[in-house]
């Protein structure tokens, strides 16, 4: 019996393989029933400089062919991608990195070479503002806070306790290790 919370993320293609190959052991997040959850298509959506491509897969709860599941489904996405957003996991650790100093979404829209509107970066700066208080709550689990001597804007801190908790794309890292969006 698989104990392990069902994934909303993946990195790898092994590490996806070896997801589908157990799908079977875990409990539908809806109706709680256990070997009825298939992968069942892919999920398809718009990537930074505007291409369509596939961001993960669809999970589906079966009640097809005498299954007996719930007949909902949920996505299975690439940790590397941003839910809701085209922007990737990349170039959002790099934006988190330049607000924490002390660039305001005013000044980093010329900083970012990659095309992002300024609407996106003052949705972004607002949705992971909103969002601190989850995010702290999940770091603290694993890593206390560094000390921020000076720093009085929580914003930054949460920042640099994300960058302390996990390095390079630490976006990725966080949904990749906890299992959720970060925004
Ligand atoms: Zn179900």
């Amino acid at each position: 019996m698989a104990k392990a919370p069902l994934k909303t993320y993946y990195t790898t293609e092994e590490e996806l393989d070896g997801f589908h190959q157990g799908l079977k052991q875990f409990l539908c997040p809806h109706c709680r029933k256990r070997g009825c959850l298939i992968l069942h298509g892919y999920l398809y959506g718009y990537e930074e400089h505007g291409d369509w491509s596939r961001r993960g897969h669809r999970v589906f709860c079966s009640n097809r062919n005498r299954q007996t599941g719930c007949g909902r489904t949920f996505p299975l996405l690439k940790s590397r991608l941003v839910k809701h957003f085209m922007i990737s996991a990349r170039v959002l650790s790099a934006m988190l990195a330049l607000f924490s100093r002390g660039l305001w979404p005013s000044k980093i829209h010329g900083r970012l070479r990659d095309r992002i509107s300024r609407t996106s970066i003052y949705r972004i700066y607002h949705r992971f503002r909103r969002n601190q208080p989850r995010i702290r709550t999940l770091l603290t689990r694993i890593k206390d806070p560094p000390d921020t001597c000076g720093v009085t804007d929580p914003l930054v801190q949460t920042i640099i306790h994300l960058k302390s908790a996990f390095s390079g794309s630490f976006v990725s890292r966080f949904q990749q290790f906890f299992q959720v969006s970060i925004l």
